[in-house]
């Protein structure tokens, strides 16, 4: 129930992109998507306080393939529903079983749109045992911004479940300081791009710093995403920053390696 234009210049794009959609629609049935987790750090006291899924899908052909390179694919073509619902079930089948551990499980815009997502949350929860404090959603805030009414919404009945909001890559969408206070949220997450540069890009640090104090001042806990250096820990350190992830740290990892290296 649908048309597709051709274009012959681009056949060869149109052509692998059409292949990766049709293996993607199989992918779910075929049990080719596996979470892997990384560790949350809280700096003060170093503990792994909690994890966050991401997932991986394993081409029968290609390999791995990075979320990066299939989660846009899968948003367009509304597979992110079922795929997202199945990361959410597994996060929480696992999570589960470590009690106080904080388990955060990203949510596209699709998903997030869902008219029955509350209901489905509720159920997987319920399902799985899952106790609902330990549950962190994390979204953006381009996913927020398409309708802000609707999705603060979303978001109280979210909270009233129980379960924590994060907003994620933040700093590099819109960032509406005016909204930032109506939405019911527990947690920002700063983007990498700016960790990556914060000991050597004055005008990063300033931003760190900014959200960081920020923060604090509306009661939210702070993560620092894409931490590798020292440096970096220091400085995020020093300016009161919450939690960190980063491949210093850890590097996302099956479940299994993720929960033995975190020595909870
Ligand atoms: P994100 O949620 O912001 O996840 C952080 C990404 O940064 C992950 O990439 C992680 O592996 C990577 N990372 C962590 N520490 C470091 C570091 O120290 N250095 C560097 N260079 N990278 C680091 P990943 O796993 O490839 O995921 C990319 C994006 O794909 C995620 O960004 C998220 O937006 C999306 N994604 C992943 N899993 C899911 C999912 O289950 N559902 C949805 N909707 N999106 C997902
Ligand atoms: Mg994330
Ligand atoms: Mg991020």
């Amino acid at each position: 129930n649908d048309y597709r234009r051709y274009i012959p210049g681009i056949g060869g794009i149109g052509d692998d992109r059409l292949a990766l959609e049709t293996s993607l629609r199989h992918a779910l049935v075929q049990e080719q998507f596996q979470l892997y987790y990384q560790h949350q750090v809280d700096i003060a006291s170093r503990r792994v306080v909690g994890l966050e899924a991401l997932v991986r899908w394993h081409h029968p052909t290609q390999g791995m393939i990075p979320p990066d390179r299939f989660i846009p694919l899968a948003e367009k073509t509304g597979l992110i529903v079922p795929i997202g619902e199945w990361v959410l079930r597994e996060a929480c089948r696992q999570g589960a079983s470590l009690p106080g551990v904080r388990m955060a499980v990203n949510l596209s815009a699709r998903q997030f749109r869902q008219k029955n997502l509350v209901a489905v949350i509720r159920q997987v929860l319920s399902e799985t045992g899952m106790a609902p404090a330990d549950l962190e959603l994390e979204i953006t805030e381009g996913t927020l911004m398409d309708d802000v009414g609707s999705a603060i919404e979303t978001m109280k009945q979210l909270m009233e479940l129980g379960v924590n909001i994060s907003l994620d890559d933040f700093g590099t969408g819109y960032s509406s300081l005016s909204y930032l206070k109506r939405f019911p949220i527990d947690t920002l997450k700063i983007d990498k791009s700016f960790i990556t540069e914060v000991t050597t890009d004055a005008g990063s640090e300033v931003i760190v710093n900014t959200i960081i104090a920020m923060a604090h001042s509306l009661g939210l806990k702070v993560i620092a995403e894409g931490v590798e250096t020292d440096e970096q820990l220091a400085i995020l350190r020093e300016r009161g920053c919450d939690q960190v992830q980063g491949y210093l740290f850890a590097k996302p990892l099956p479940y299994q390696e993720a929960i033995e290296a975190a020595h909870f």
